[in-house]
């Protein structure tokens, strides 16, 4: 089974717990205004990787990773796009006993039974998703993103409902995704979600404005500055003010 594969990163520390293996896949459906990776987005090109060729590669990272209490990470793009490759590759991981995550937008997310199917079979082999929540404001959303929101919610409550332990993770951008009354409804929502062990605030950064340049892209937030450390510690405590008993909470 073939994946289109963007890159690899052999030993990443911020996509899930201890040291990761983060495997970014090629193609997203969003277009969010802050996307540092802009070059993943086209569908379809990237590097065709077979899931033994990943896995072989994994194996020699493991005693690193493993004596780190990580594991393996698919981001992108928006992986869930390849479900039949990632289930085989996650299905191959935990056969190696190695920790799975999928860093997911959810924006692919669809109740279709084809898709549900997928989704289910893949879930028994995931041990944590980093979900993306990035606006709760449904006309907001769509400004931001390009897309409505209800089907990325839609996955959130869908996670919840079959216990896969979530960590939520929210870009910070002033003037956009950084207004107090958004925050509170999202955590509001995030509050209704019984699975969500960690919060993750990412204070909005132009990191990745060349490639939007580089692909010949107006960048659409020219001028905005990342927020201030009071305006990010201000959002994770309204995104977690309502978080169930039992949570992990943790800011970075
Ligand atoms: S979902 Fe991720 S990869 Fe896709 S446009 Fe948004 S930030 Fe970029």
């Amino acid at each position: 089974m073939d994946g289109n594969i963007h890159s690899i990163e052999t030993f990443g520390t911020v996509d899930g717990p201890g040291i990761r293996y983060v495997v970014f896949t090629q193609g997203c459906l969003m277009r969010c205004q802050f996307c540092h990776n802009a070059d993943t987005w086209e569908i379809g090109t990237g590097k065709q990787m077979t899931v033994s060729e990943i896995v072989q590669d994994v194996q020699h990272y493991l005693p690193f990773i493993q004596s780190s209490g990580g594991g393996i990470t698919v981001s992108g793009g928006e992986p869930l796009l390849q479900l039949p490759f990632l289930i085989e590759l996650f299905k191959a991981c935990k056969s190696l006993g190695i920790h799975t995550a999928l860093d997911s937008s959810g924006g692919c997310y669809s109740a279709a039974p084809a898709f549900q199917e997928q989704i289910k079979e893949l879930i028994q082999y995931t041990d944590l998703v980093l979900l993306d929540l990035k606006h709760h404001n449904r006309k907001k959303h769509i400004n931001l993103t390009g897309m409505p929101n209800d089907h990325i919610l839609e996955f959130a409550r869908f996670l919840a409902e079959h216990q896969v332990p979530v960590w939520i993770r929210h870009v910070l951008v002033p003037g956009i995704s950084d207004i107090d009354a958004d925050l509170t409804a999202l955590g509001t929502f995030i509050g209704t979600l019984a699975n969500v062990q960690k919060v993750e605030v990412l204070p909005y950064h132009k990191l990745g404005v060349y490639k939007w340049e580089a692909l010949g892209l107006d960048y659409p937030l020219k001028g905005v500055e990342p927020p201030s450390a009071d305006r990010a510690e201000n959002a994770y405590r309204l995104l977690t003010a309502h978080l169930q008993g039992g949570s992990l909470l943790q800011e970075t």
